[in-house]
């Protein structure tokens, strides 16, 4: 059995939902099917979720949304339109959508909408059975999915039967409809293919497999035939695309291949992801990086004499909000970055201002602009030569390194640069390395 999901630009539009009805079509196994919400049709295009997002904006302003909802109703009518079906029945549903945004339902409701109507819509076009998955699908408070969702996916799905269902959303404990982060349908994929134990789960974009660099950086980026888990997760972890990070924790235990496909070139092999791939000569599978960071360097003669310092600081961080992302300890300093969308410059600097006081340090600084370049593979550790290549190629290109992060794992070496260096670090470790 195949679990397929198609992404935003798939269902973008009617001519992209009769490409999934014939990709769908081509195959028997392929028979529970999970959607996004409408993407962008063209460059300048409006997402539906950022359109229901802004919805909701509106309604925490105390003003309706009754006006900018018709935008995204007429979205959704217009591909009924050009399916052929009768829009009529639709409309209940869209107004009673639009009801509950009014009402205050917030952020996360309004958000799952795009999702739960796109589900309903392609349901009806293909004439299969629509699932929803609030309340399936139970989604803890930090994000991660609750173990009960499988029992319930269990009960409620029925052998030889075929499944539309929403992405992006479930419930929380408390039976509040709840998001996963961006892109997030990735993950109820991954989800729906552990719960009815898929052959494989078919991630359906509109590219043609995950690229070893951004197309956008170097033009002959190639597809990466076959990666493992680790591999996608380090590679997104690093600011890669096409497929969300979180989504390989469902399959990685119950070991189902992955493959991203494009919709609008079926036929590609698109890219395979297992558990284990043999190094053969092809040790590296991609180079990436995200910008974002900011680093908080904290110095004080024998910093480290008392017991439980590390803890302590980082229970200080927490409370301002501050999670770091990657550390570096030297002699009497700690090194942190973490993501400056956490914390404002206010935050901070009150955050400074009591890290010091409190634990007597000598000094105590925050900069920003940094980011992270990963060098992903599962033979990183294994190439004796990689370090003095990278590290050559990068002081050949007059890119600084700010840090180095070496060992930690078994698939990445991490490297920090300048934010504005960034894209050509990529670049330079891309040219000298694959
Ligand atoms: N529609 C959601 C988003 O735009 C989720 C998804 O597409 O996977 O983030």
């Amino acid at each position: 059995m195949i679990v397929c999901k198609f992404g935003g630009s798939s269902v973008a539009d009617a001519k992209q939902i009769q490409k999934v009805k014939s990709i769908v079509d081509a195959q028997v196994q392929r028979q529970i099917v999970i959607v996004s919400a409408p993407g962008k049709r063209s460059k300048d295009d409006e997402k539906v979720t950022d359109m229901l997002y802004a919805c909701n904006a509106l309604v925490q302003q105390g003003q309706s949304c009754r006006e900018l909802f018709k935008k995204v109703a007429q979205r959704y009518t217009n591909i009924l339109v050009d399916l052929g079906m009768d829009q009529k029945s639709f409309l209940p549903v869209l107004e009673e959508v639009r009801q509950m945004i009014d009402a205050g339902h917030g952020a996360e409701y309004a958000a799952s909408r795009g999702e739960y109507l796109s589900a309903r819509l392609v349901a009806a076009y293909f004439g299969w059975n629509f699932l929803d998955t609030d309340p399936l699908i139970v989604i803890k408070d930090d994000g991660t999915v609750h173990d009960q969702t499988y029992e319930n996916l269990k009960k409620a799905l029925h052998k030889g039967k075929k499944y539309i269902v929403p992405g992006f959303y479930g419930c929380n404990t408390e039976g509040k409809v709840k998001t996963f982060s961006r892109g997030g349908s990735d993950i109820t994929g991954a989800i729906m293919a552990r719960a009815c134990d898929a052959d494989i789960y078919e991630n359906w974009t509109d590219v043609s497999g995950v690229f070893s660099v951004d197309p956008r950086l170097v033009e002959d980026a190639k597809v990466i035939k076959t990666m493992t888990y680790r591999e996608v997760r380090e590679l997104a972890g690093v600011g890669a695309g096409v497929f969300h990070e979180e989504a390989i924790a469902p399959v990685i235990a119950s070991r189902i291949p992955i493959n991203v496909k494009n919709t609008n070139a079926p036929m590609d092999a698109g890219t395979m992801i297992v558990t284990d791939r043999p190094v053969n000569g092809q040790p590296l599978a991609g180079v990436s990086a995200k910008k974002g960071y900011s680093r908080l360097t904290l110095r004080k003669l024998m910093l480290f004499k008392g017991t439980g310092i590390r803890h302590a600081l980082l229970t200080m961080l927490h409370i301002f909000g501050v999670r770091p992302a990657f550390s570096l300890f030297g002699v009497d300093s700690i090194v942190w970055f973490f993501e400056t969308s956490q914390a404002s410059e206010s935050v901070l600097n009150a955050m400074c201002v009591r890290i010091k006081s409190e634990f007597s340090l000598d000094s105590i600084e925050v900069d920003h602009g940094h980011a992270v370049v990963g060098i992903v593979g599962v033979g990183v550790l294994q190439e004796p030569d990689l370090i003095a290549k990278s590290t050559s190629a990068l002081a050949k290109d007059g890119i600084k390194l700010n840090f180095f992060n070496y060992g930690s794992s078994d698939t990445s070496i991490l490297l920090g640069v300048d934010a504005e260096q960034a894209q050509d670090a990529v670049k330079s470790l891309y040219h000298a390395l694959f």
